[in-house]
């Protein structure tokens, strides 16, 4: 076995066409380098600081003294930064290029939301510092509620829900709430499309609702009849992604909030997509009950890498008694925060993700609200700008009229080249991008859901939209090898994904075993 794979699992035998890309002699590749596990660099003999023994009174620990070495590595303060610079330069980042994973709207994060961010005021604070000395904070948040409330057209918003899927927990909670209020227990089934992101009918089951799905047209919308066959006095809630998860927006919301509504249920709109739409469409004009917003999508907090999110909910004056704890009121002494339990208690210990408020707050405010549409409008026009540079070498899933935020093609273009929408995706990292989002939605068969957002220049989408008409002329004429061997610059190449899923190592031990 080469040097470099040491302590490292086990390359699957691939065959590299360009021995060069390999690297194998100590791991790094072209000016990327390898890195190892920090156990495996660091010892115990070594440290970046120099720290004088604690006087350490054992009896301030209750007998729990430790009786060996904490066994944690040492590094010097070069090798700290190198382990860890290193291991960033695996990641591909929004600040590195184009991150067109659709639905994800990875768009770019302003600087000047991060030095709001950083101000003492908001970033130093603790939660359960007296209100008095938090007047700034509860304002901000406060002022956030009321342009969430105003962009969606909505009277209330529970803002402690920490990612949209939370915000879906949040706002099934408060549904179930509402019926219970109403003496009505019979409803136990949750409607979704079944181009619905996963966390919709997950959130459901979560709940304890049973999850019925509702066909999709030909065209990628929600099966009218189909909805209405299914609708009855056993329905909590409808839940309906706008735009929806193929890029388009749902033309008969009306009337499905209408038939929602008329069979006694809720209407639960999944507002991920909120970007497409933001300034030009108010949800609780089309009806909706409760809809999470991804400040982390939308209002441009970063994301990505499992950091933290923030997903408000604004809910409709029927759901507006039921929202979680706290919320903010004005009392003669200034802004305060209630904390009573009005129906399901809270989402989370605090008030949510305050780091994430101050910049989708500082979002809104430089941006204003034209060019919070301009925003909106810009991913359109980019989203049909790919759908349009590229629907001649693959095949759209709704070639007819424009598509919202994201172009989604399927498979069929691949169809007798030995190539599959994974190897497709593989070979991109290998021409410096992250894969578009891949086999989702489940409809369309070897799904490609291209989301560029609005933040990319004509000049970036015209590079990406080379390469991916280059790889497609590739993977037509026979060059299948190269995409099922690919990626080959990536640092570990082609991973067995399965295993890693279903038989992840997780923990590492000294002499080199692994527990799975
Ligand atoms: C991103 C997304 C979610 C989930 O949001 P998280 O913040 O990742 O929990 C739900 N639905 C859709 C359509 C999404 O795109």
């Amino acid at each position: 076995m080469a040097m470099a794979n040491v302590g490292r699992p086990t390359q699957p035998d691939l065959e590299i066409s360009d021995s060069a890309a390999q690297g194998a002699i100590a791991g790094g590749r072209g000016l990327l380098q390898d890195e190892l596990l920090l156990f495996e660099v660091g010892g115990a003999d070594r440290t970046g600081v120099d720290l004088e023994d604690a006087a350490l009174d054992a009896s301030d620990l209750a007998g729990l003294t430790r009786t060996a070495p904490i066994g944690l590595p040492g590094l010097s303060e070069p090798e700290a930064v190198r382990h860890y610079v290193r291991l960033s330069q695996k990641n591909h980042a929004i600040d590195l290029a184009l991150y067109p994973l659709g639905s994800c709207t990875m768009k770019h994060n302003p600087r000047l939301n991060e030095k709001a961010a950083r101000m003492a005021g908001f970033a130093d604070i603790h939660p359960l510092q007296p209100v008095s000395t938090v007047q700034g904070a509860l304002q901000l948040m406060d002022q956030l509620a009321h342009w969430l409330k105003t962009l969606t057209g909505m009277p209330a918003v529970a803002l402690s829900p920490k990612a949209g899927a939370h915000g879906e927990l949040c706002g099934l909670l408060a549904i179930r709430a509402a019926h219970e209020a109403k003496g009505d227990a019979a409803r136990r089934r949750v409607l979704t499309p079944t181009s619905a992101h996963g966390t919709n009918p997950a959130t459901a089951a979560f709940v304890g609702y049973e999850v019925t799905e509702i066909a999709q047209t030909a065209d990628g919308r929600v099966d009218l009849a189909d909805l209405a066959a299914k609708l009855g006095p056993d329905v909590a809630a409808i839940m309906v992604t706008n735009p929806n998860t193929c890029g388009l927006f749902e033309r008969d919301i009306i009337e499905i909030a209408r038939l929602t509504h008329e069979a006694g249920a809720y209407f639960y709109c999944d507002g991920a997509n909120f970007n497409a739409i933001v300034g030009r469409v108010r949800p609780g004009d089309l009806g909706v009950d409760a809809m999470h917003i991804n400040l982390h999508k939308t209002f441009s907090t970063p994301h990505g890498g499992g950091g933290p999110g923030a997903g408000p909910v604004v809910l409709s004056q029927a759901l507006a008694p039921f929202a979680p704890a706290p919320w903010i009121v004005h009392s003669a002494s200034g802004l305060e925060l209630k904390e009573e339990d009005r129906g399901f208690g809270r989402m989370c210990a605090f008030h949510g993700q305050m780091g994430m408020f101050v910049r989708a707050y500082a979002y809104m405010l430089s941006h204003g609200a034209d060019g919070l549409r301009q925003a909106a409008e810009d991913a359109v026009l980019n989203a049909n700008y790919i759908k349009a540079r590229l629907s001649d070498v693959m095949t759209a899933a709704f070639p007819d009229g424009p598509c919202m935020h994201e172009a989604l093609f399927d498979d069929r273009w691949l169809e007798g080249t030995g190539v599959t929408t994974l190897d497709f995706a593989k070979a991109m990292i290998d021409e410096g991008f992250h894969p578009m989002t891949m086999y989702f939605p489940l409809v369309v068969h070897g799904a490609m859901l291209i989301e560029p957002t609005e933040t990319e220049s004509r000049r970036e989408l015209d590079r990406f939209c080379e390469v991916i008409r280059v790889l497609a002329a590739a993977a037509k004429g026979g060059e299948a090898k190269r995409f099922k061997a690919a990626p080959q610059m990536a640092p570990l190449r082609r991973l067995d994904e399965t295993l890693a899923a279903r038989k992840p190592r997780l923990t590492w031990r000294e002499s080199g075993a692994t527990v799975s």
